[in-house]
């Protein structure tokens, strides 16, 4: 489970909202009722600053709190709370923290679908075996949902094929887009990044090890395999036409290829044939 303890800060005045409320270190809301009654800041304190502040006294962690406000919203103010209310939720006996189950990078992509497997009669149902917005509220009736109509299809109610359903929009509050880059939609994950560079490397290595060795017969610069047909000085005329009539065959097929490229030995052997 995650590490958090959300507090809650309260104060005589919002005097916040002369002010533009940021994010430090925890995250904050205003908490104020909506009548403008009860002026609250809330906010968690999450993972490694959640376990530093976890040996800290109540009043003690309050001061702290009060003293970043102070700092961050850049008044005395926020230094002379009303009351204080806390709940570290590590200290929970049956949750252990919050606000869910998480698993290091790759789990729920390479086993998330073992996580939902039923065992048994015994069926999960938590917001962690969700497929989408798992750890939250959606996460948590999707896996609900499912798990009852996985139920309802071992009872033989249902098919198959109705376990999985898309969630229906919500009309109320309608979701907004999420915006992202180009590099956010396209940018492979460390394991594929590292796939491609060592696939792409094997693939450079062994093509220029095979350019390399490729024999270079006839002069062309295209290190094709044909037999270098351009007449040697030091050849007789009649030799040299025994060579060309020898490799007759497989010249014709080569001139085809590289018309454009011959040099001007070979385009001797262009006239020629
Ligand atoms: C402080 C905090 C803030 C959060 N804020 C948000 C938020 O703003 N938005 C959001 O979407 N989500 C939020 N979440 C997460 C959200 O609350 C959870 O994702 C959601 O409640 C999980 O639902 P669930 O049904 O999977 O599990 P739970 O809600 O944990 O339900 C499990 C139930 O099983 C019961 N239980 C456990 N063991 C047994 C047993 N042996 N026998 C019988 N009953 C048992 C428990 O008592 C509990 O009632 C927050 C969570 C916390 C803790």
């Amino acid at each position: 489970m995650g590490s958090v303890i959300k507090c809650v800060v309260y104060y005589k005045e919002n005097f916040w909202r002369k002010k533009v409320l940021r994010k430090f270190g925890c995250l904050t809301v205003d908490d104020t009722k909506p009548d403008g009654t009860v002026p609250a800041i809330m906010g968690f304190i999450l993972a490694s600053k959640c376990r530093e502040l976890s040996g800290l006294t109540k009043e003690e962690r309050l001061k702290r709190i009060c003293e970043i406000f102070s700092k961050v919203l850049g008044t005395d103010e926020a230094l002379h709370p009303v009351h204080y209310e806390e709940k570290n939720w590590c200290e929970e006996e049956y949750s252990g923290g919050c606000y869910a189950t998480y698993f290091p990078p790759g789990i729920l992509t390479q086993y998330g679908r073992v996580l939902r497997e039923p065992f048994g009669r015994l069926y999960f149902a938590g917001t962690e075996t969700a497929t989408e917005w798992s750890g939250y509220m959606e996460g948590a009736v999707e896996a609900g949902e499912r798990a009852a109509r996985e139920i309802m299809c071992a009872m033989g109610k249902l098919h198959p094929g109705q376990i999985w359903k898309p969630e229906p929009e919500c009309l109320d509050v309608p979701a907004l887009p999420f915006i992202t880059t180009f590099w956010e939609r396209n940018m492979p994950s460390v394991g594929g990044l590292i796939k491609f560079m060592g696939v792409s490397t094997f693939l450079f290595v062994t093509t220029a090890a095979g350019l390399c060795h490729w024999p270079r017969c006839c002069s062309c610069d295209m290190k094709c395999d044909t037999p270098n047909l351009a007449p040697n000085p030091s050849e007789s005329r009649s030799d040299w036409d025994g060579r060309r009539w020898a490799n007759g065959i497989q010249a014709q097929k080569h001139l085809v290829k590289t018309k454009t490229t011959f040099s001007q030995g070979s385009g001797l052997l262009l006239e020629e044939t």
